[in-house]
């Protein structure tokens, strides 16, 4: 697993675990024999560590923590890491890396326990072990802040998120960029110029000010407040960094391995594995040919609303021509200027450089007129939800496409075979459900007919990959998934507030459950009028969910469609979006309670949560049974990417399943009984074996 040879007085250990270099015991066996060649070869002055020249390595494999059965046996995996990754900043002869592309996690522990540190120029670096709620276990915590810093290092640490060549070189993680040229000479070129081994456990320059440290562990601390308990993470990494920092190297990494042993040892941890894992399999496709997938370079949006201009803005993001028509030119020029204004803002916060911005910026063009769209391989409609309206764009994009373009829809409800009706080449039609914002949210429901060939699915599977989205894919059925779960979730919190639930409590109800935000609150962010809307069509193709309330559409209809009106289930005030008691939505509750001849009774909170979370969980089961979903675990992954629902709770049915499956049917037949047959759980779930 490790490539030995030796030029010019250099000893090179190239990492060689095809495809992605992931680091395994067995590759870190390899790595201490080599370097003990290394060692002992009287022609070798410096060591070089490398990998591809696009890649250097994925990091650790997640696989290796993903079954463990003791924390015992945490403890060891991470002590092996340590003591492997010691072993290389022991060397006695320099050890420099020559790093590419995303060096993450244990890359970057192995890449800082090296003496010198170069890489190729579009190089990023993050430490992402806090998004899978674990605390780096490889000695992360304590060469971090040594080599940039304890306010650095515990800003890359808690928050996961990544730093380019130029800043790593700025931050000091770096000690030279190979600009434009070759990133093994450039590390030859530092191990000619090195005094011998730099150890990064003795470097103090970074952290020698008392003072400064405890500004940033305060920092840190800052950071924590608003953590849920349920993560314990971003604790033990500011544990581990202030006790390296404070007492040793050595007790740093005593405090590493107890951190990730805790960490493993929480269900919120093995729940974001269980997602991490779930989120990987959601591109594997069975029955998928290899090769079957074409690359998009051209593609075309049609219509430049909310979503048309989000998409665009992904594609030009991954790299793709775009040419975005609408009917309405004023709306090209307001979608134009916010995909203007959004990419200012990246390079602004320094998320984006400024060539790379004027790059993509320079990939959109807009059009009124369909010839111009005639060249683009693939083409997403993103009109108004009506069927007649997309059925002519759709006609329209036939006419002047060529025969192979593939027409996907951003439709969030209409079933495709609606929208097929008509076309010449309904083969070649497809969905792709983005959501809002899509140039920002990271799913994509991928939706097949019966007659979508495998070449098409594949194309659009791999393009949502292009743009950084994990692609889940679906077959067609009104509301697809997400839709399909969520919006029976949106109507039974409407049914809670007609009972007499008041809508603070049923909104904090579901953030102590997990979600950034309550049901009521979204729906006026989202706007009550899509809701009324969209359950127009569900409701029709599944009648068993049975109606909305009326407080909904009749808060449409007196105007109040959320906060774009300045007032929905709550009331908003000008230029603020904080939810504020409204007295006409408390009225029109009032009514509808009145008129539906209801006396309002208190609703406790275990109600509404079990009512909001089974509502979910029941319609999946349903989702399953009549195989909308590939698996279980695409579901859990598209609600999490989707609407929010908890990672810590690793999905709906991962959550439903921690339940207790003879738990669920029994609680789904009381609230049968008690709300109606919307939760009458499905024969799949009936059958089920299990407890
Ligand atoms: P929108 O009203 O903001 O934008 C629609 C755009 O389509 C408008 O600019 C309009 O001028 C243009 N348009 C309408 N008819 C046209 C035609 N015949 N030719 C060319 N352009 C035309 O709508 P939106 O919210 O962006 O939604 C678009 C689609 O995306 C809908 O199918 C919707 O269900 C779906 N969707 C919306 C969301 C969301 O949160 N808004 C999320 C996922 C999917």
């Amino acid at each position: 697993m490790i490539a030995y040879s030796v030029s010019g007085g250099v000893g090179m250990l190239g990492l060689s675990a095809p495809p992605f270099n992931m680091i395994t015991f067995a590759l870190l066996d390899d790595l201490r024999a080599a370097l003990g060649r290394a060692d002992l070869d009287p022609q070798v002055r410096g060591i070089v560590i490398t990998g591809r020249s696009d890649h250097f390595s994925a990091g650790a494999d997640v696989g290796l923590f993903r079954d463990l059965a003791s924390a015992e046996e945490a403890v060891r995996i991470s002590r092996v890491f340590q003591e492997a990754f010691q072993a290389v900043e022991d060397s006695r002869k320099p050890v420099a890396a020559a790093v590419a592309g995303r060096v993450m996690g244990s890359a970057l522990e192995l890449a800082m326990a090296c003496h010198f540190r170069v890489c190729a120029p579009g190089a990023r670096f993050s430490m992402p072990e806090v998004t899978l709620g674990i605390n780096p276990g490889a000695g992360g915590t304590q060469r971090l802040p040594r080599l940039v810093g304890a306010q650095e290092a515990l800003r890359m640490l808690l928050t996961g998120e990544a730093v380019d060549a130029q800043q790593a070189r700025a931050l000091g993680l770096i000690d030279a960029i190979s600009e434009g040229g070759d990133c093994l000479e450039s590390a030859r070129a530092v191990l000619r110029s090195a005094q011998g081994p730099r150890r990064t456990s003795q470097c103090t320059d970074k952290v020698g000010n008392a003072a400064a440290n405890e500004a940033a562990f305060r920092q840190g601390r800052e950071r924590l407040a608003g953590v849920r308990p349920e993560i314990i993470a971003p604790r033990k990494i500011l544990e581990a960094v202030e006790a390296g920092l404070k007492e040793s190297f050595k007790a740093g990494l005593r405090k590493e391995q107890e951190g990730f042993a805790e960490c493993m040892s929480t269900l919120a941890t093995r729940n974001k594995i269980h997602l991490f894992f779930a989120a990987r399999e959601t591109g594997r496709i069975p029955g998928l040919p290899a090769g079957a997938a074409a690359d998009i370079t051209k593609a075309a949006v049609i219509g430049m609303g909310s979503m048309g201009t989000g998409i665009a803005q992904a594609l030009i993001a991954g790299g793709i021509r775009v040419v975005a028509l609408d009917q309405d030119r004023a709306a090209l020029e307001r979608g134009a200027d916010r995909i203007r204004g959004s990419v200012a803002k990246r390079v602004e916060e320094g998320r984006l450089a400024p060539d790379a911005a004027e790059g993509m910026l320079r990939l959109l063009s807009t059009t009124a007129d369909w010839p111009d769209v005639a060249d683009a391989q693939l083409v997403i409609e993103a009109v108004f939800e009506d069927a007649a309206v997309k059925r002519a764009v759709i006609g329209q994009v036939e006419a002047a496409c060529g025969a192979a373009a593939i027409i996907a829809s951003n439709t969030s409800t209409i079933s495709l075979d609606v929208l097929a009706e008509g076309m010449r080449r309904p083969e070649r039609l497809i969905g792709m459900h983005f959501f809002n914002p899509a140039h920002r949210m990271p799913l994509v429901e991928i939706i097949r007919r019966a007659a979508t060939p495998a070449n098409v699915v594949a194309t659009a599977v791999r393009l949502a990959k292009t743009l950084g989205k994990t692609p889940v894919l679906v077959r067609n059925r009104e509301g697809f998934l997400v839709n399909r779960l969520f919006i029976p979730y949106l109507k039974e919190a409407f049914w809670l507030l007609e009972e007499g639930a008041d809508a603070p409590a049923i909104d904090s109800a579901m953030v102590e459950f997990g979600f950034p935000m309550g049901p009521l609150a979204l729906i006026d962010m989202a706007g009550l009028d899509v809701l009324v809307l969209t359950d127009r069509v569900l409701a029709k193709a599944f009648p068993s969910h049975g109606p909305l309330s009326k407080i909904a559409a009749r808060l449409v209809e007196r105007g109040y469609l959320g906060q774009k009106s300045g007032s929905g289930v709550y009331r908003y005030d000008k230029g603020d979006r904080t939810p504020r008691p409204s007295a006409e939505a408390a009225q029109v509750i009032a009514e509808v309670r009145r008129s539906e001849g209801r006396a309002p009774r208190p609703v406790r909170k275990d109600e509404i949560t079990r009512r909001l979370v089974l509502r979910m969980a029941g319609e999946a089961f349903h989702v399953m049974e009549e195989g909308i979903a590939e698996r279980e675990s695409d579901i859990d992954v598209a609600m999490v990417l989707g609407t929010g629902f908890p990672d810590f709770c690793g999905g709906v049915l991962n959550y439903a399943r921690h339940l207790g499956l003879g738990n669920v049917r029994a609680d789904l037949e009381r609230l049968a009984a008690q709300c109606g047959p919307r939760f009458s759980p499905c024969r799949l779930l009936r059958e089920t074996e299990g407890v």
